[in-house]
């Protein structure tokens, strides 16, 4: 390449890149600022557009294929793991020992079982991520969440952004927008929770069964108890019951983006626009803790405000929880507990919160587990093929050869939102350390085979500066579920997140500042 064509190209980068920060500017592809101390104070101050790669990574068409049919397969599993409580409380038992907050959650999940308490309608959006190992060239699972995944709003503009510029720049870039997947997370993800609230509808009106969550807030808000039993207050002809039923449950703080995500999609989602700021329905956002998470920095603090006239909830929709951060005090505790108890949907229940455990990962990717619950061999062959090496620290052979070759692995704790697993030498430091602290030290974590994903050339765009950096990308897929008792109702795929970070970074979170948000391009 002569000199000049490298000045025009590098010239025709920064230009795209100024037309790609713009159009985040004008489309709503923004975050909060944390340079600005006003951001997250007050709305629509200190925003910036999102970290972006310029352009989107190349993803062979087949591994985008079986990512896609992975993401109703996982759902099931979900669903059918959620309904074992005592895989659950067996699986996590020595985990709970020397984890607080597992030992919370579990005892929530007790409680459940022990009053034999139900959930007929179950909704989960989930996301599974992956990423592609170069050793095996195989698609390996890094996780599965299930409880509060982040970005289903956001990765559906960048998608739109990516399309945009080839269009644009497609000669110069001999790109082809088409190869781009389209992405309608937030849609698809609006229409589920809506969804689940229809279905509520119907059911309660026959039902009428349980709490209300609006006693969490009695207790949370420390107001005079609601009386137990709801059927006096709730009960009666199904107008009224239409009447009351017009409330989400939105806990923890969410981000103003997430949030616009979702009104933008009332018109597909007519439930969704009642839902969501019709007067009529006086609709109320319940936002139970306003936390102050740093990872969440620039998300804007909500106030707690009230369901008008303790309207009942249809939906809680957890944006927050999953974080011992996000229980200063006993309080949100209780709250939890009560909001398990109520007769609401839970996105997601306890139990399938605690399938999400990097816990119960490991223990499903031991043999013979999955055939527990999964009766069809082909899909069980095909969720096992995604699984990497994954081992309890019961497994003394595979400690020592974790201190022996520590970047072979990851070590593991029991949390979620980034930041908290042991990499490379700090593997080998900390597995000596627990196992002089002896006792249970040890099964507060899980080890995973270290994925290698091969290292390309990319723009990354951050804070208006675009830099060229070696990169590996992990992919996530959407998936939407939605059951109520034998009826499926909903089990999709629903979109996905592609995340890009510089090779030489551990983690991956975008909120923690280590990856961009990305797109696909199929090869
Ligand atoms: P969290 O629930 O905190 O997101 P993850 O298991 O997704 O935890 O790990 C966080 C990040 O660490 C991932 O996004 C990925 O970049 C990296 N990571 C996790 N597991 C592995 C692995 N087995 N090999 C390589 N990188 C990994
Ligand atoms: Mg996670
Ligand atoms: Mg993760």
């Amino acid at each position: 390449m002569s000199t000049t064509e490298g000045k025009a190209d590098a010239a025709a980068v920064e230009e795209m890149a100024r037309s790609a920060t713009a159009w985040c500017a004008m489309h709503g592809l923004v975050v909060g600022d944390r340079a600005d101390p006003r951001s997250g104070t007050v709305p629509g101050v200190g925003l910036v557009h999102a970290p972006i790669s310029l352009l989107p990574s190349r993803l062979p068409e087949s591994f985008w294929s079986q990512a896609c049919e992975l993401a109703p397969l996982f759902n099931e599993l979900v669903d059918r793991v959620s309904l074992d409580g005592d895989f659950l409380q067996d699986s996590l038992s020595k985990t709970r020992q020397v984890d607080d907050f597992t030992s919370r959650l579990l005892d929530i999940h007790r409680k459940m079982m022990d009053a034999n308490k139900e959930e007929n309608i179950r909704l989960g959006l989930h996301r599974s991520d992956y990423m592609l190992d170069s050793e095996t060239n195989s698609l390996l699972q890094i996780e599965l969440n299930t409880i509060s995944v982040s970005f289903p709003g956001l990765c559906s503009i960048v998608t739109e952004l990516h399309r945009t510029l080839i269009n644009q720049y497609g000669n110069l870039l001999c790109l082809d927008a088409k190869r781009v997947p389209g992405n309608d997370a937030s849609r698809q993800f609006a229409k589920a929770l809506a969804k689940a609230w229809d279905e509520f509808n119907v059911d309660s009106c026959h039902l009428d069964t349980g709490q209300t969550v609006g006693m969490a807030r009695s207790s949370l808000f420390g107001e005079a108890s609601a009386p137990t039993g709801q059927s006096g207050r709730f009960g009666g002809s199904r107008a009224r019951c239409e009447r009351q039923l017009d409330t989400v449950w939105l806990v923890g703080q969410d981000s103003l983006l997430d949030l616009w995500s979702l009104q933008r999609v009332e018109a597909e989602a007519p439930a969704l626009s009642r839902l969501f700021g019709s007067a009529d329905f006086a609709l109320v956002f319940f936002l139970l803790f306003v936390f102050e998470s740093p990872l969440l920095a620039w998300d804007l603090a909500f106030l707690p405000c009230f369901s008008r006239n303790g309207r009942k909830v249809a939906v809680v929709y957890f944006r927050a929880g999953y974080t011992p951060n996000d229980y200063p005090s006993e309080a949100e505790w209780s709250a939890r507990l009560l909001m398990e108890q109520s007769s609401a949907v839970k996105c997601p229940s306890i139990s399938y919160h605690l399938v999400g455990t990097k816990k119960i990962q490991q223990e499903l990717a031991k043999p013979n587990v999955l055939e527990r619950f999964l009766e069809n061999k082909e899909e069980i062959a095909k969720l096992r093929q995604c699984f990497a090496g994954l081992w309890s620290l019961d497994d003394k052979e595979v400690v020592k050869s974790a201190i022996e070759n520590p970047d072979l692995f990851v070590l593991k704790p029991q949390r979620e939102g980034g930041g908290n697993n042991i990499y490379g030498l700090d593997v080998r430091e900390a597995l000596i350390r627990l196992k002089k602290e002896g006792g249970d030290a040890l099964s507060a974590y899980i080890l995973m085979q270290r994925i290698f994903p091969k290292a390309s050339l990319a723009s990354l765009v951050r804070g208006g500066f675009c830099h060229e950096a070696l990169t590996v990308s992990e992919l996530g897929i959407y998936g939407a579920y939605l059951r109520n008792k034998d009826k499926v109702i909903i089990n999709d795929k629903c979109g996905y997140l592609m995340r890009t970070k510089v090779s030489s970074s551990d983690e991956g979170g975008v909120a923690a500042g280590f990856a961009v948000l990305d797109s696909l391009y199929l090869t």
